[in-house]
């Protein structure tokens, strides 16, 4: 069986003070041995959040670059987020989509080598609201799938993130049943395309709107195997959803 992932991505929020109470709150928690934590800081406080954070939690950065090195001002590389202490990246976010105009191509790109630099992967994929209510939704999730996966060296270091763009920062949750299905059919892209043993082991998680009042019926569902939570994360709630199928 999957292991239950909950990821926190603080997005460019907070600051060194309320950073460390957020920190502090999760450190002192007693959470669901089964579920696996991560949380994604700003770049600049990868190091503060790995001091931060004890051990239980794993640290991820937010974005990087697709090579090692060089003259990319303002970029950072999954070397450096190695070199960090933090074991993860988060990849192809709408936002880096949708407010930083990130191709599908360079997303892949990025995938790729993070992944051959040993960095771990929370892959993200979803569709807009424009393109749900055109009923595109399963033709622009598997399109943006399947760049990721032509970019996989390494399922086992996969999470595949499900964030409809219309449900992040809108209160707007999808429901426990529209979730489901668009995790269901991902698996069954995965099965069809990759392989049995990824579509089975590849945790699929729920991104948009996560709530502690919303996400023990979401983790209910058969195929939706943890969350990304952006607001939520930085309020004591957090722990409600880290340990929302417990
Ligand atoms: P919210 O939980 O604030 O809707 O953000 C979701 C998200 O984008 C997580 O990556």
């Amino acid at each position: 069986s999957r292991r239950f992932f909950v990821g926190g991505n603080w997005k460019m929020n907070g600051n060194k003070e309320s950073l460390l109470e957020v920190m502090n709150t999760l450190n002192t928690a007693s959470l669901h041995e089964d579920t696996e934590v991560v949380c994604a800081a700003p770049s600049i406080y990868l190091d503060f959040a790995r001091s931060g954070l004890d051990p239980r939690f794993g640290v991820a950065a937010q974005n990087c670059y697709k090579v090692e090195k060089g003259a990319f001002t303002g970029e950072i590389s999954p070397a450096m987020i190695k070199d960090c202490g933090a074991d993860w990246v988060v990849l192809g976010h709408s936002e880096r989509r949708h407010v930083f105009g990130e191709s599908d191509e360079l997303i892949g790109q990025k995938v790729s080598h993070a992944l051959l630099s040993d960095v771990c992967v929370v892959a993200c994929v979803g569709e807009t609201l424009e393109q749900r209510e055109d009923g595109s939704t399963e033709e622009v999730v598997y399109a943006q799938t399947q760049v990721i996966a032509e970019n996989v060296s390494d399922w086992g270091k996969v999470v595949l993130a499900y964030e409809p763009v219309w449900a992040i920062g809108t209160g707007r949750t999808a429901t426990p049943e529209q979730a489901q299905s668009v995790h269901e059919k991902l698996r069954a892209w995965l099965r069809a395309h990759v392989s049995d043993d990824a579509a089975d082991s590849v945790r699929i998680i729920y991104g948009g709107s996560v709530t502690a009042a919303n996400c023990r019926e979401l983790a209910s569902q058969s195929d939706v195997d943890g969350f990304l939570v952006g607001g939520a994360s930085l309020k004591p709630e957090f722990i409600d959803i880290i340990n929302a199928r417990a």
